[in-house]
């Protein structure tokens, strides 16, 4: 395979290490400023009856709230209609191995390709029933609710909480934070029991998924703050890039053919036991793909190359452009 040829050509190795350094600087900066102006549209599709938009409301993890969802409820399985859901690459995962099928057969059969409309990413939205997408969730049971509830994707769990890791103006790193949104078929709402942010996402199983998603949650995140340059320090992310993107976040199996078949290991430079651990463990390699493609688009320390596949990088480069490597 050449794609992974084709990234380590793209990156800067055509500079000084401290030149290099400073470049990283102006990155960082030029993202910062791109940040303050990040505009988060995360919540365009809550609708209320007459149309508009639903305010949700920003909360903390200690505060509480009303809720309770349960077969007796008027609206039960309401939401599972129509519902928006993009699923995580952790979804992908659980969801395939509860149905004992391979993750490009799950994508194929249950999702829909879309674009992360904050980050012009591409993700897998889970398919709904209906020539308009308005119908049922395909996991939908009219009298018995999620056939899939015990690996329900994480969109799933929060419902009506949702969580966001943004970067505040400022802060050093990302801040979780929580919305609870009030859609007006919701009648779990009414109910009285009241659980706070921190119970409410225990009790729904919340905690693995966010830990295993975080990689590819910063990746849409520092994507979404660099939207407003058209791209990574303003360059245009190419399709080949966002297809390798796709299949590292959807398709663990693909993306182990990938590391293992390909030159990948030749050229980066990876803990011969964690190789040994690739071979078989889907979260290490999930994570894998989340640093390859930190690194890949924005050319974070998160995997290295061999010394000797950079020294021909560097080489190559001078070669082509022999004022530009000092
Ligand atoms: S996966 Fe389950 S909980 Fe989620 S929309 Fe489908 S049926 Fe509803
Ligand atoms: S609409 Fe609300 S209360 Fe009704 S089934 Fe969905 S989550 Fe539960």
């Amino acid at each position: 395979m050449s794609d992974d040829k084709n990234n380590i050509e793209e990156e800067p190795q055509d500079k000084t290490m401290l030149e290099h350094a400073k470049r990283l600087d102006e990155e960082d900066r030029q993202r910062r400023e791109a940040e303050r102006d990040m505009d988060m549209d995360i919540f365009d599709g809550v609708r209320a009856s007459d149309g508009n938009p639903v305010q949700p409301v920003k909360i903390k993890e200690s505060d509480s709230f009303c809720f309770s969802c349960h077969k007796g409820v008027s609206c039960w399985n309401v939401c599972c209609h129509g519902a928006d859901i993009t699923l995580t690459p952790f979804d992908i995962l659980r969801l395939s191995k509860h149905l004992t099928i391979k993750p490009a057969e799950f994508l194929k059969l249950f999702t829909v390709p879309a674009m992360w409309h904050g980050a012009d990413m591409p993700v897998a939205k889970l398919r709904m029933s209906g020539k308009d997408g308005k119908g049922a969730c395909v996991f939908m049971d009219e009298e018995e609710g999620c056939t899939v509830y015990e690996d329900r994707p994480v969109n799933c769990r929060y419902y009506p909480l949702g969580m966001a890791a943004v970067k505040m103006k400022g802060a050093e790193g990302p801040d979780d934070f929580f919305f609870l949104v009030k859609e007006d078929h919701c009648k779990g709402h009414e109910e009285s029991k009241e659980l706070s942010v921190s119970e409410f996402r225990k009790e729904q199983g919340v905690e693995p998924y966010d830990e295993q998603n975080r990689g590819w949650v910063e990746i849409l995140m520092k994507m979404s703050s660099w939207k407003v340059m058209g791209g990574p320090n303003g360059t245009v992310v190419p399709d080949k890039t966002k297809q390798m993107f796709f299949m590292a976040t959807t398709d663990v199996e693909m993306f182990r053919r990938f590391v293992f078949e390909s030159t990948f290991l030749q050229k980066y430079l990876i803990d011969p036991e964690l190789v040994e651990e690739l071979r078989t463990d889907d979260e290490l390699l999930l994570k894998l793909g989340f640093d390859w493609m930190k690194n890949v688009l924005f050319n974070e320390p998160t995997i290295k190359l061999r010394q000797e596949v950079l020294n021909d990088a560097i080489a190559r480069a001078r070669e082509q452009n022999p004022r530009g490597a000092s």
